[in-house]
């Protein structure tokens, strides 16, 4: 069911926390409204998760929010039942929702949190809803370097922060100098970069607090210097990876000094398939949805690789792709 309910109160169940969120039953469920006359945004109500993933997998959300502006969304935010999950999602290109949904209130940014502007000199602010390739190319035009990769990374600047994404040797919090957060009160911050660790596709962001905004320090070049190195960036990538299909780019990490498609490779797994989903013949990091692969075919693969890789090279490969939500919830 799809309706939207900026003009009414819509109740909500209030439990202790996700778990006792999806065990508990109807009867012994507290019921708790929440305010939405304040609310200028729209809410949904199961909301398959398919139309927000690279994949085109998942369950629905019980709920899925889209604020007008950042006002709106500390509004809502604030809004919500203390115990009820909020998850935040970009483009969902690094996300596998299992087929059971989520619980809680899913939230997108996407398209709403869109600045992009110079600050400062070589500066850019950039919102968490804006795609990386529209920030990678606003700064190519201006023949400002430093965020060339960006542009063949198909999720958006907040899930570029929360992932540290990379390629090509650049990593997203290399240039940051400040983000911008909000939090589950709804109270907005900055940080400057030395307040989070970094590392490899992982950033130390407090729990319930998520990005909002980045500034980023970009190297002064020649438009036709950085352009070209997009043009090449996504020339090699076209080469390398299966861009046309449905997928969320690598699946696992790369262990320590070797590559996870050198390892899948070696164990003979491309073109090896459960279901609807398939180890990629072009890049065997990758999975692809071949039309009507569920969240499960995925996952069930994902742990095929990971038993094969580590039976044959004793190397456990870490996902990259983040899993969430429940796999029975709604079997
Ligand atoms: C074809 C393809 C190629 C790819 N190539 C690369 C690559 O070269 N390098 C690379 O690093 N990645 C790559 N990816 C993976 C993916 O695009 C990146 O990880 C991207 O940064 C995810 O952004 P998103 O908006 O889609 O985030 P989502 O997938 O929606 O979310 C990812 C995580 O970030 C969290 N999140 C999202 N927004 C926020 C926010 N505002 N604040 C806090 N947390 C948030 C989510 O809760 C989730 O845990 C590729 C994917 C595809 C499909």
């Amino acid at each position: 069911m799809f309706w939207i309910t900026a003009l009414k109160d819509i109740t909500l169940l209030s439990v202790k926390n996700e778990m006792q969120y999806r065990q508990s039953g109807l009867n012994n469920r507290m019921r708790k409204t929440i305010d939405t006359s304040r609310l200028r945004g729209e809410l949904r109500e199961q909301e398959s998760m398919s139309r927000h993933t690279s994949w085109k997998t998942g369950g629905a959300a019980d709920y899925f929010y889209s604020p007008v502006d950042i006002d709106d969304l500390s509004v809502f935010i604030s809004a919500v039942p203390i115990e009820m999950p909020i998850i935040w999602v970009g483009f969902g290109s690094n996300l596998l929702v299992r087929d059971g949904g989520l619980s809680g209130v899913v939230l997108s940014v996407v398209g709403v949190l869109d600045n992009l502007e110079f600050t400062n000199g070589n500066e850019i602010s950039i919102g968490a809803g804006v795609p990386c390739v529209k920030a990678a190319r606003f700064a190519a035009k201006q023949g400002l370097g430093g965020i060339e990769f960006l542009a063949g990374i198909p999720g958006s600047i907040g899930g570029a922060l929360a992932m540290n994404a990379g390629a090509y040797g650049g990593e997203i919090w290399r240039n940051i100098n400040q983000v911008e957060t909000i939090n589950r009160r709804g109270e907005r911050k900055i940080y400057a970069k030395d307040h989070f660790k970094i590392g490899y596709r992982s950033v130390s962001i407090p729990e319930e607090e998520w990005f909002t905004a980045c500034k980023i320090d970009l190297e002064i070049s020649d438009k036709s210097v950085v352009e070209k190195s997009i043009k090449t960036m996504l020339s090699e990538r076209a080469e390398a990876q299966p861009l046309g299909q449905l997928s969320c780019g690598s699946v696992f990490r790369n262990p320590p000094k070797d590559h996870a498609a050198r390892l899948i490779e070696s164990c003979g797994l491309k073109g090896r398939n459960i279901g609807g989903a398939c180890v990629s013949e072009k890049h065997a990091n990758f999975i692809i949805n071949m039309g009507d692969a569920t969240s499960s075919d995925i996952e069930q693969l994902i742990e095929l690789i990971q038993a094969t890789v580590y039976e044959k090279h004793a190397v456990k490969l870490i996902p990259e792709v983040r899993v969430i939500g429940d796999s029975g919830r709604y079997q």
